[in-house]
């Protein structure tokens, strides 16, 4: 048998001392949630991890070969909305 023991910190000020606060249900499955006491914050443990930069950097490629949002969507398996997110982040907006 294999047992692995994690001790957890807080993602803000490292703190130890941090208590269980519900489950986070986004996703496939549900993630613990704690509370640090030291710095009043709320967050997730081993929170879902985020598109990559190469996974972005793709989307917005095949986007700008002129391939529609949902079709890159369908192709890259991300939601349309996130596509639109990144398109929107990725503008540069002229200086007023
Ligand atoms: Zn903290």
């Amino acid at each position: 048998m294999i047992t692995e023991t994690i001790i957890h910190s807080c993602h803000g000020c490292q703190s130890m001392n941090i208590r269980r606060n519900g489950w986070d249900h986004r996703g496939k499955k549900p993630r613990q949630k704690y509370h640090c006491l030291d710095c009043n914050t709320y967050g997730t443990l081993n929170p879902d991890g985020h598109y990559d930069e190469a996974t972005k950097e793709r989307a917005l490629a095949i986007y700008q070969e002129r391939a529609s949002i949902r079709g890159t969507a369908r192709v890259m398996g991300v939601h349309r909305n996130t596509i639109c997110r990144w398109i929107k982040k990725k503008q540069t907006r002229f200086p007023n």
